[in-house]
């Protein structure tokens, strides 16, 4: 299976992600994980990522593209994969269609687009926070740690991303509807879209992902 998700920050992408990643063994391949993790090892990629990143800006494109195109085409993405966080632009769409045609890709099954209004994306985020090291991600009230602060996987301090502030959510919210929303429209045209009312608690949103990437078991 060769998913694409879309949705503003706050819409849960990344938490649907990590849960159909299990159930499908497929790999999630988060491009706002890869980055944040070149940022935090201060590689090359990191250095060039970490002003956008920190403005709630989006990465140039030809950054992303290269870093998908290593990923799509390595062993671990052979059967499927879930993209979280990319394409974020037209051009980045352009040029992931290039790459599945270069590489013999039969194509994306499915483009699912998580639908929040944005007075409950900035709630989530205010209140989101995320372990460094498995980069699990918590909601201090919709679904807290057992332990106050810390990991349940792997027992890490909890962090809240420098991007989740009030000041950058705007400025991320704002790049959402200017250059990632067009997207809704290009993949409607190629048939690809399925929308997913993510308002509700996880797992009702988990059951209305499954039965729009598994129609026929749900029928
Ligand atoms: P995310 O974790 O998906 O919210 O991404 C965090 C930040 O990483 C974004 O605000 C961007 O600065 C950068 N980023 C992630 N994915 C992309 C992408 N596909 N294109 C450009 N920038 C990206």
């Amino acid at each position: 299976m060769r998913v694409v998700f879309v949705g503003a920050p706050g819409v849960g992408k990344g938490t649907q992600a990590q849960r159909l990643a299990v159930e499908e063994k497929i790999p999630q391949v988060s491009t706002g994980d890869i980055l944040r993790d070149a940022v935090k090892r201060g590689t090359p990629l990191g250095l060039q990522a970490k002003d956008f990143m920190e403005s709630g800006k989006l990465v140039p494109d030809e950054v992303v593209i290269g870093l998908v195109r290593e990923k799509l085409t390595s062993a671990e993405c052979a059967q499927g994969y879930i993209l979280d966080g990319f394409p974020r632009t037209v051009a980045q769409a352009e040029a992931l269609d290039r790459m599945l045609k270069e590489t013999g890709s039969p194509g994306l099954d499915h483009v699912i687009s998580f639908d929040v209004p944005n007075v409950e994306t900035i709630r989530r985020l205010a209140g989101r926070r995320s372990c460094p090291r498995c980069q699990t991600v918590y909601h201090i009230v919709y679904g807290p740690p057992k332990r106050e602060g810390r990991c349940d996987k792997c027992g890490e301090a909890l962090v809240q991303r420098t991007d989740d502030k009030p000041e950058t959510v705007e400025a991320r919210l704002a790049v959402f509807d200017q250059q990632t929303s067009p997207l809704i429209a290009y993949y409607q045209k190629r048939g690809l879209l399925r929308r997913v009312d993510a308002t509700a608690a996880i797992d009702q949103v988990s059951a209305r992902l499954r039965a729009v990437v598994h129609p026929a078991r749900t029928a």
